[in-house]
């Protein structure tokens, strides 16, 4: 999160601006109160087994040393003609896909390798926090333009995002399905943002890692499909989400060929390669998992459904996310009888009701536009998403 209160000496004055992740903070916590985690996004049920297997076949063929700093050809390969066959673009393995530590280090390398000190940056808030230290280790000035949460949804306004670009915007930066508000940017709303990334002449990064996780029957729509997109988007993804792999860290980053190039860059003297055997598991799991990845949206949508309404009824207002696993909520009605802001909520739930969620500030540049606000992931079995449900009834008693 952005650092409110400065100065640890010492600390550059670049790192000084920026706190320790809240998200990664809150599993620390949820572990010393044996809380359960619905805090940080990981799953707790296991990984497919042909992934799995695939991997371990890598290890034991000694696939054991570095890959090509960019990714292992068989996984650029395997991603290259993913989105051929899903999305009809047309990505070359060998010009456009750069293999990082995760989907997290795609984007900061992204970031990094197209940002000048003095450009700006376009972000819907609430963001992913990532996008906050990642902004400033870029040296681009953010402007966030908001997220507002309706009848319909939640959306923003055209003439507030109009407004945030300029002749100093260099990019944008888009999560769509959206961490934390489950959003689903519309078509009507992409082609909104793509004309103003072509009226500024700037870029679309896009993170798209829950590609999958949506619900509906709604499409996922990458930008980079857009007329005109394709030579302005970098599109990110990774096998964490899809797959239930958070901690394998494969991840990607699909550019422009005349962008690529600065990304590999980046990734190579920060991380010089993501696991070897692991993208080879990576490779067939993505070759391989077409209709494991379409019977997604089913297995999301019943955890969706088992505690949305239990949210709703222990008295956490919340809309249907519409894509991913979060559900963003308003503990209004909470406070300040179990803490004065969203920190002390999220840290008296975990301690007194055993359950960890993220505060809502994490996701806000000025800490109290998410006051009022926790996240909940739902990226669990069932017993887990039944008992954290129960657990969260007997708030209200408390
Ligand atoms: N995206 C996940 C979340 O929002 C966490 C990712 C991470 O911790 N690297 O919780």
């Amino acid at each position: 999160m952005i650092n409110p209160a400065v100065s640890e000496r010492g600390i550059s004055a670049r790192v000084e601006r920026f706190t320790e992740s809240v998200i990664r903070e809150m599993t620390r916590l949820a572990m010393e109160h044996e809380a359960i985690n619905l805090a940080q996004g990981f799953p707790d049920f296991p990984a497919p087994e042909f992934i799995k297997e695939a991997a371990i076949a890598a290890i034991r063929a000694d696939v054991n040393q570095y890959s090509v700093t960019w990714g292992d050809p068989l996984l650029r390969q395997a991603i290259a003609a993913k989105y051929r066959r899903w999305y009809g673009l047309e990505i070359e393995a060998d010009a456009h896909v750069t293999v990082c530590c995760g989907s997290t280090e795609a984007m900061i390398s992204t970031l990094i390798a197209v940002l000048n000190p003095g450009d700006e940056t376009v972000i819907f808030e609430p963001f992913y926090e990532n996008y906050g230290p990642d902004s400033i280790l870029s040296g681009a000035a953010p402007r966030f333009v908001p997220l507002r949460a309706g009848a319909g949804g939640w959306s923003f306004d055209r003439e507030e995002l109009r407004a945030a670009f300029n002749a100093k915007t260099r990019a944008i930066v888009l999560n769509t399905p959206n961490n934390p508000t489950g959003k689903v940017f519309t078509r009507a709303e992409l082609e909104f943002i793509r004309d103003l990334c072509v009226e500024w002449d700037c870029l679309a990064i896009t993170d798209e890692i829950y590609e999958h996780i949506i619900y509906d029957g709604r499409p996922h729509i990458p930008m980079a499909t857009l007329p005109g997109m394709a030579e302005r988007t970098i599109t990110i993804s990774g096998i964490s989400k899809t797959f239930s792999v958070t901690g394998w860290r494969v991840g990607w980053a699909v550019a422009p060929a005349h962008l690529a190039g600065g990304i590999r860059k980046v990734h190579d003297f920060l991380t010089v390669g993501a696991p070897a055997p692991l993208q080879i598991g990576a490779a067939h799991a993505i070759a391989d998992g077409d209709d494991y990845c379409r019977g997604l949206a089913a297995a999301y949508t019943a955890r969706r459904q088992r505690i949305v309404p239990r949210l709703q009824a222990a008295g956490f207002a919340c809309a249907w996310p519409e894509g991913a696993y979060y559900v963003i909520t308003d503990i209004g009605g909470f406070q300040p009888r179990h803490g004065a802001d969203d920190v002390a909520f999220a840290r008296w739930l975990t301690a007194e009701i055993g359950v960890a969620c993220v505060p809502g500030s994490s996701f806000y540049h000025r800490p109290g536009d998410g006051a009022r606000q926790v996240r909940f992931c739902f990226s669990k079995q069932d017993p887990t998403l039944e008992e954290a449900a129960r657990r969260l009834e007997l708030v209200r008693q408390r």
